[in-house]
């Protein structure tokens, strides 16, 4: 039995905290973790990043927004964030089909679940991760699971809801 997630109507709707920067995102999401590394911790300023996997193509942000880099294990990662309020509204690679949503930023967070956790190792101490649930001590070898576990909870959602 998985956890059901009830997607809201398309497109979904977010921004940065002082409404400078607006996006929708008009497909369905790939996958939602958490991820528990320090670095998610720092830019955050909070226990872990909510990582959402969303096809570039089906994204569309209004408004300007400041860059971050920082070098990851295969190149590199950019920050993009508001310059105004400083909010990070996603991560990407260069040339990625995929960008990553710090999801967080959607209007709608009442409907959130992730499909598993990441960068376990660096949790804070009172997180706890259920047996059930998708864990990797570090970065994942394959997302493959954590996306084919996401589906799942989507299709669930999708059939408590007619
Ligand atoms: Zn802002
Ligand atoms: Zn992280």
């Amino acid at each position: 039995m998985v956890q059901p997630v009830r997607l809201p109507a398309l497109p979904l709707h977010g921004g940065c905290q002082c409404g400078k920067v607006r996006y929708a995102v008009s497909g369905v999401p790939l996958v939602l973790y958490l991820c528990h590394c320090t670095e998610c911790q720092r830019h955050t300023a909070s226990a872990f990043g909510q990582s959402m996997w969303v096809r570039r193509e089906e994204f569309s942000l209004s408004g300007e927004l400041g860059h971050t880099r920082r070098p990851n294990s295969s190149g590199e990662t950019h920050g993009h964030f508001c310059p105004s309020c400083g909010v990070r509204i996603f991560h990407d690679e260069p040339g990625s089909e995929e960008i990553t949503l710090k999801a967080g930023t959607l209007d709608d967070t009442s409907w959130l679940f992730p499909a598993g956790h990441i960068w376990t190792r660096s949790r804070q101490p009172w997180m706890t991760i259920g047996a059930s649930e998708l864990s990797a001590p570090a970065e994942p070898e394959s997302f493959e699971p954590y996306l084919a576990r996401w589906r799942d909870m989507l299709e669930a959602g999708a059939v408590a809801k007619m």
